[in-house]
């Protein structure tokens, strides 16, 4: 037990002693406040608390593992008596017992988020309504939000919302289904109208912990309160700047006023960071300082020494990805280190694709954490299942996959009797003209076939006519594919059409290099598709997108993709300002999983979601410069780069170096004053990263702004992701922000 204790520092050893009544730990990120919580439990078993009585939340499956093995190393079998977990697997738990006393069948169902949508659909269709008027994902998220908030007013806007979320509730209720939002909903009111259940719960759980407290939502607090019993035995542990999921709900005034809340809260500080280095931790503290709406903090570490952040500019995501993974190759050599000890962090999944095509290339083992592989998600599965009956005609896999896509009402019947002709030794072709000449079976199933032999006819003579990507493009418009995915989804069709571009961005490179048939691209994706090589043993690259990546440390950490529009996220950059500091504090997130090296990319262009985009350099690597006295940046000497890795410093030299050859005047704290666009109350003096508005091109975002009165020019970033350069004077700019 003193063993325990003398690992940690006066103010986590307070923390952890400190075991009965409210108490909240605030402090930045690598801090030990997820130390704080596991060392908590383990002293509270060494004090002879049962494991039982303990109960830790926490945010992500992941997070619930690690601090479980972590207490199962030092308390041993004891560990499992122990109930860690997150509030959504809590609470499926919790209602599997107890939900009959909502006079419902413990073996309900749980919706997921396309579940959700289907059913909402249906629900839209039998009210008589227009689903263009009501789109059921944006209905979704309206009633998903509410359910976390508790803010009906301020989601629905009229009664029919009102009425369709009723019918909605309904609906679930006939199916015996909940969906995720329902799981703590249905706990919390439970436990609010059954005394007894109440009573129960409150006597066993004698303490409760929360991790990542700043993330919790209205409806998540609640829960935690109607839990806790008279002893208040509650410890949450949190960081405001790391306070991510606003866009979902979750209420950061919790953490803020969590000590009003819980009257005789003690409050702990911790100010010691023990995961990175100085120049790393000066590097997040400088990003972090850019936010506005934070109370000032202090982080120290006694890793005074460590190697420089280094940021590169690349000339495409594709060279972006390759060096990436050719620097891991290169580190894990001269460093010894493991694959495992690597991340590579992006804003959003389908960044991933190009990462992932180069670890295989480099057969360098990796995993997609929190994501399907690309080749593995359903719309490119569904893709690729109808260039492979063109390949292959026997392949009735992938024809059983098809035919579904979209659904033609051939069910698993019909299905067993196309089967009986295959079986006798037809190609897939052939079966259905057979079988329509047949009849084989009748009714929507029998036309749906009739207008799917007629397309797999179209298909296999236009790849003989075109090449992949054109057909590909052929494919998508007649199966209507991007409308199918909007009926069927919503997390994420923004994604799926997304990942559908990639592949035709995939497809296109493909045959830049020399790539001229589908099948000749089957087998290019086939070969990405073999994880034979992958030892499941072996130690592998992390890949992540930021959020999946909250509480998690790692030796080497590259983050991609810092372009504006990237990372920040276009959406956030026309959103208001709120939203841009809570993306900010993602990337503060995603700089402090660093413990030693920190390397920071971003690309001139990138190909994605199906065309060039030229970007610019994210507005959050134009942090004041910090550490210009580390030790420099050494080239990697590595052939084929755009570039190299250049440290911070270096970076800034060379844009500068830029800028005076264009004859430009700037310098990088942005400020560049002088005339800038106009309005009509006068001249407005413009700097990169404000926002404006042209008369036909809409709303944008300054990149850069260069020279001087009549001849200064201005280039802005538009949403459609062109940048445009105006004479300042005559462009009739509105500073909107
Ligand atoms: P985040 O905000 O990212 O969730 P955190 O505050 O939860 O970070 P931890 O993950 O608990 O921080 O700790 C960061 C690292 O520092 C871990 O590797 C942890 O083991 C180590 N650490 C924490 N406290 C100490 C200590 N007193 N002595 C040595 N190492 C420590
Ligand atoms: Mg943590």
């Amino acid at each position: 037990m003193d063993q325990l204790l003398d690992e940690l520092n006066p103010q986590q050893r307070d923390a952890v002693e400190a075991t009965d009544g409210p108490v909240l730990v605030v402090a930045g990120a690598g801090s030990g406040k997820t130390k704080v919580i596991t060392s908590r439990i383990m002293h509270l078993i060494q004090k002879g608390v049962s494991p039982y009585q303990i109960l830790a939340m926490t945010f992500t499956n992941k997070a619930a593992q690690e601090m479980k093995s972590r207490v199962e190393r030092v308390v041993g079998r004891d560990a499992r008596d122990l109930t860690i977990s997150t509030f959504h697997s809590f609470c499926a738990l919790f209602l599997r017992r107890e939900i009959a006393h909502l006079d419902r069948d413990s073996s309900f169902v749980i919706y997921d988020t396309s579940d959700q949508t289907t059913c909402l659909k249906r629900v839209i269709r039998s009210m008589d309504l227009e689903e263009k008027h009501y789109p059921a994902q944006k209905m979704r998220g309206k009633i998903s939000y509410i359910k976390n908030t508790g803010d009906m007013e301020g989601r629905l806007s009229n009664e029919i919302e009102h009425n369709i979320y009723r019918a909605y509730q309904e609906e679930l209720l006939a199916q015996n289904a909940m969906d995720f939002d329902d799981l703590l909903h249905l706990t919390c009111q439970i436990l609010e109208n059954f005394g007894e259940v109440q009573e129960r719960y409150r006597r066993r759980f004698e303490f409760i912990m929360v991790d990542e407290y700043q993330d919790t939502n209205q409806i998540q607090s609640k829960l935690i309160n109607l839990l806790l019993g008279e002893h208040r035995n509650l410890c949450v542990v949190g960081d405001e700047d790391q306070s991510i999921y606003g866009w979902r709900g979750a209420d950061i005034t919790n953490i803020l006023h969590f000590d009003t809340h819980y009257p005789g809260t003690r409050v702990f500080k911790l100010e010691q960071n023990y995961r990175s280095t100085q120049p790393i931790l000066d590097y997040a503290n400088a990003v972090i300082n850019q936010n506005k709406l934070r109370k000032p903090k202090k982080l120290w570490t006694d890793q005074e020494t460590g190697l420089p952040v280094r940021i590169r500019d690349e000339y495409s995501g594709g060279i972006e990805a390759e060096n990436i993974i050719q620097e891991i190759m290169g580190l894990r050599r001269r460093h010894d280190l493991e694959f495992s000890d690597f991340a590579v962090l992006f804003r959003s999944n389908a960044l991933s694709r190009m990462l992932e095509e180069n670890c295989r290339k480099y057969r360098v083992p990796f995993q997609l954490i929190g994501g399907l592989k690309f080749y593995d998600r359903k719309e490119i599965k569904d893709i690729l299942s109808f260039m492979r009956i063109v390949v292959n005609p026997r392949d009735w896999t992938s024809f059983a996959r098809a035919i579904g896509v979209p659904p033609r009402g051939i069910g698993a019947k019909s299905q067993d009797k196309l089967y009986t002709y295959f079986n006798s030794g037809l190609d897939i072709g052939e079966v259905m003209a057979r079988a329509i000449e047949d009849k084989a079976f009748g009714g929507r199933g029998y036309k749906g076939l009739v207008a799917f032999e007629a397309l797999y006819r179209n298909l296999v003579a236009w790849s003989k006519e075109y090449k992949p990507s054109v057909w590909l493009g052929k494919l998508v418009k007649a199966l209507d594919y991007k409308d199918y995915l909007e009926r069927l989804d919503d997390v994420g069709i923004e994604s799926r059409i997304d990942n559908l571009e990639e592949l035709l961005t995939s497809m296109e490179e493909q045959e830049k290099q020399g790539i001229e048939t589908l099948s000749q691209f089957m087998d290019f994706s086939a070969l990405v598709n073999d994880q034979d090589d992958v030892d499941p043993d072996q130690p592998r690259v992390n890949l992540m997108t930021v959020h999946a990546a909250k509480g998690l440390e790692f030796d080497t950490v590259f983050v991609m993709g810092l372009e504006d529009g990237v990372f920040p996220n276009q959406r956030t950059l026309d959103d208001n300002p709120n939203s841009l500091e809570e993306e900010r504090r993602l990337f503060y997130v995603a700089v402090t999983r660093a413990k030693r090296r920190l390397y920071l990319s971003y690309a001139r262009s990138r190909q994605t979601y199906g065309k060039v985009n030229r970007n610019i350099k994210s507005r959050f690597l134009k942090q004041p410069i910090v550490n210009p006295d580390q030790e420099p940046a050494r080239s990697t000497g590595r052939p084929r780069t755009s570039g190299r890795w250049g440290s911070l410093d270096d970076q800034v030299g060379k844009m500068e170096a830029k800028l005076s050859a264009l004859g430009a005047k700037a310098d990088f704290s942005n400020v560049v004053n002088g005339g800038g666009g106009q309005d009509s109350s006068g001249t407005v003096s413009l700097q990169s990263g404000d926002i404006v508005e042209h008369a036909s091109f809409g709303v944008g975002t300054v990149s850069l702004v260069m020279g001087r009165g009549s001849s200064q020019r201005v280039s802005v970033h538009f949403r459609d992701k062109r940048i445009r350069t105006f004479i300042a004077e005559k462009a009739n700019l509105k500073k909107l922000g």
